[in-house]
């Protein structure tokens, strides 16, 4: 674990950094002035994540980075008019990575400023060598672990839908098997002038409540589970564990929160019930 608080962009992106210049800040990007400008309107957009190589950002993250450069790139286009624009990105000490968090810089250009940047002329490698370097890299290509290919991300939704589907029905059948018990019992509460049956049929409800409210609250874990994974955010591959796709630290508990049990299918299917049977109880006590 990298300690953050030791890099100064992630202070720049924690809004620590109060003579930063800040551009603008997304959920997952930051774009700020550096420090030494090369030329006037000298940009970097950096992850809000801290990542020191470029191939440990998530597809999100470059899609992310992609937009914020596009859009800064047209920004400084329409407010400075340079003659050119530069997009420079360095991973690795050979490649004159500096700060360990990465970075691309959007470098405005007009002819004879003082950026320099000096192209070799020349190949650096003959036609046979760069035969064999395509091959190295394409075959790499296909054996790429860390990127989920599309096929087992449509096979890992398929597995989330299932269980969402599962949850749902599990809801169905636990309105259904309550039904019958709540006629019964109450029913019986009515005619027998039964207090006991009455809490018995109250105690159903309730535990019936409860489940269907679990069920949604679980439903909803996996339907947020089904956004990453279909977004391409970094879920390992195959996981069904919902954890994942709530904010870091956050535990998915088997209790339902109110959101669940105020929702359209809990609320109005057991609060009626409930009231009902206190009622039973209130005029078999009271009458
Ligand atoms: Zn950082």
């Amino acid at each position: 674990m990298v300690d953050q608080s030791a890099c100064p962009f992630c202070v720049i992106v924690a809004g620590g950094d109060s003579s930063a210049r800040l551009v603008y800040r997304t959920q997952e990007v930051t774009a700020f002035f550096p420090l030494e400008q090369a030329t006037r309107g000298h940009t970097l957009v950096v992850p809000n994540r801290h990542v020191s190589d470029l191939t440990d950002l998530n597809a999100v993250e470059g899609r992310d980075l992609g937009e914020a450069l596009l859009r800064a790139a047209h920004a400084i286009r329409s407010a400075l008019a340079p003659d050119g624009l530069n997009v420079i990105q360095s991973t690795g000490a050979a490649a004159t990575q500096t700060v360990p968090h990465v970075h691309f810089h959007l470098v405005p250009r007009w002819s004879g400023d003082r950026m320099v940047l000096r192209w070799p002329a020349g190949a650096a490698e003959d036609g046979q060598a760069q035969s064999q370097t395509l091959a190295a890299i394409q075959s790499a290509l296909f054996n790429e672990v860390s990127v989920v290919g599309p096929e087992d991300r449509r096979q890992h939704l398929a597995f989330i839908q299932a269980i969402i589907t599962r949850m749902s029905q599990a809801s169905s059948s636990s309105k259904a098997w309550l039904l019958p018990i709540v006629t019964a019992t109450y029913g019986y509460a009515i005619t027998k002038s039964s207090i006991f049956v009455a809490l018995l049929g109250l105690l159903a409800v309730l535990v019936f409540g409860v489940l269907d409210a679990n069920y949604l609250k679980q439903e909803r874990a996996f339907r947020k589970l089904y956004d990453e994974v279909a977004a391409g955010r970094s879920i390992p591959a195959f996981s069904l564990n919902p954890a994942l796709a709530s904010p870091a630290g956050s535990r998915v508990n088997y209790w339902p929160d109110w959101p669940d049990i105020r929702s359209w299918a809990v609320a109005p299917v057991y609060g009626p019930l409930l009231l009902a049977g206190m009622g039973i109880g209130a005029w078999l006590l009271y009458r």
